[in-house]
């Protein structure tokens, strides 16, 4: 998969379009990514005690790698990934100014 944990993305489309977040879990089987505070659901934390009160958290849930694009470190814009291969490695390239990312 061309996005990899720790890649900064910007969503093209959901309700989150147009945010930039940074991955925090690529999911390469299923195609999909899970975003810091992207796609978020709220989760209802049950009380540990009795007599506590259950806490409602927001997770972010994972979605389609293809609704992000990742943005390039370098030249700081959404780009699309191009690969570069030398010998057994292989490296991704952004498309837009070609340097290695
Ligand atoms: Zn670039």
């Amino acid at each position: 998969m061309k996005i990899h944990k720790n890649d900064q993305v910007l969503i093209i489309s959901g309700k989150d379009k147009g945010r930039k977040s940074k991955v925090i879990e690529a999911l390469p089987k299923e195609g999909k990514v899970i975003v810091e505070n992207i796609n978020l659901r709220k989760k209802y934390n049950r009380p540990k005690k009795s007599g506590d009160k259950g806490q409602i958290i927001e997770l972010p849930i994972a979605f389609d790698a293809s609704n992000t694009k990742v943005i390039c470190p370098k030249c700081n814009k959404p780009t699309r990934i191009g690969y570069k291969i030398e010998g057994n490695k292989k490296f991704r390239l952004c498309k837009k100014c070609n340097t290695e990312i």
